[in-house]
């Protein structure tokens, strides 16, 4: 939850952190111990910022839908596609990569040296919020990698995505965790600070009303994200921990959202204003529910495990 505190002060760390937690996290949970040896170290240390890239200009839900290939070529492979939306693609140090494989014909996942040959990337992408954490699409043209990059086994990419994006969310949770409370802060002081005839604007009920829904909104987010973390240390299976980071995701990204509305509202058309902290939190806050797997896909897989069996 330190992710959670940084977020409340500044997106652009905590998105780093969560995004590089995400790729150190899948090679340390489905790596050899000589894929752990190499690329988690330096990645500790924050020498190298890792990136895990399954988003393509054609899909960010369905890893059926992936486009970039791996084809076998004598003891390694050689990775051709585009990877859209990849948090920390610019640093250096490794990326897990979810290609195609000409074998199995499913994804499979790859480990790519940042800035090997045939590796670039695209300018950065302009962002409603999350100013500061870099965006950017990659761009994998004949990469050769050597066999023992390959993740996990052919064609079994999908519980590393699975795997990967569930516990991703533990640090996406953080980050709209930390904006709520920011919402919530901001609007306290505004309302303890703005005045109407003489008294701050605390006074009124309907404000107060708004500051009540803002500390529920907080509190259920904080116990919902302690619960994910919790879990997430002894997960009952990798489906029930799916549902339950869906579950979570939803929840405390769309509070987030509510919060940071809620906050708006009570600043006024001085919210509205750049120089006001709520104006870059609102649009920080409608970042959330649009990544790591979107709302709708959440509640699927919900739904999915609801109606199991
Ligand atoms: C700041 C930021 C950081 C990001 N970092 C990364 C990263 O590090 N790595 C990475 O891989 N990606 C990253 N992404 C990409 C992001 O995770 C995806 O864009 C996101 O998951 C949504 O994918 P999409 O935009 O392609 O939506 P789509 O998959 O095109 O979905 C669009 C809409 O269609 C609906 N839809 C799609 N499929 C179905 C279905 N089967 N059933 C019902 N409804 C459906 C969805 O609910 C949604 O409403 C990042 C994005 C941002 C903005």
């Amino acid at each position: 939850m330190l992710d959670a505190q940084i977020a409340r002060v500044c997106i652009a760390p905590a998105m780093i952190i969560s995004a590089h937690s995400l790729g150190m996290g899948a090679i340390a949970a489905f790596g050899t111990e000589a894929q752990k040896q190499k690329w988690l170290p330096k990645c500790c240390k924050g020498e190298w910022i890792s990136s895990f890239a399954f988003t393509e200009p054609g899909t960010g839900s369905d890893p059926k839908q992936i486009t970039a290939t791996a084809v076998k070529d004598g003891d390694g492979y050689i990775i051709n596609g585009t990877k859209r939306f990849i948090s920390n693609g610019s640093y250096e140090g490794p990326i897990l990569v979810f290609a195609k494989d000409s074998e199995s014909g499913r994804p499979t996942g790859y480990i790519v040296d940042k800035f090997c040959p045939g590796y670039t990337v695209s300018e950065p992408w302009e962002k409603l919020g999350w100013h500061g954490g870099p965006l950017v699409d990659c761009y994998f043209e004949n990469v050769r990698i050597p066999g023992e990059n390959l993740l996990g086994e052919l064609g079994n990419g999908y519980p590393i995505l699975q795997y990967g994006i569930a516990f991703g969310k533990i640090g996406m949770n953080a980050i709209a965790l930390g904006t709520t409370l920011a919402a919530y802060e901001e609007a306290l002081k505004y309302a303890r600070e703005k005045t109407h005839r003489g008294a701050p604007i605390s006074k009124f009920q309907a404000i107060q009303l708004r500051l009540a829904d803002l500390a529920m909104l907080y509190d259920i987010s904080r116990w919902t994200s302690y619960k994910l973390g919790y879990l997430a240390n002894k997960p009952k299976s990798p489906s029930d921990f799916a549902r339950e980071a869906a579950q979570a995701k939803v929840i405390v990204a769309e509070n987030s959202r509510r919060a940071a509305e809620i906050a708006m509202d009570i600043h006024g058309s001085y919210g509205l204003m750049e120089d006001y902290k709520i104006s870059r939190i609102y649009r920080d806050a409608a970042m959330g529910p649009q990544i790591e797997g979107v709302i709708d896909m959440q509640k699927i897989i919900i739904a999915g495990e609801i109606l199991k069996g």
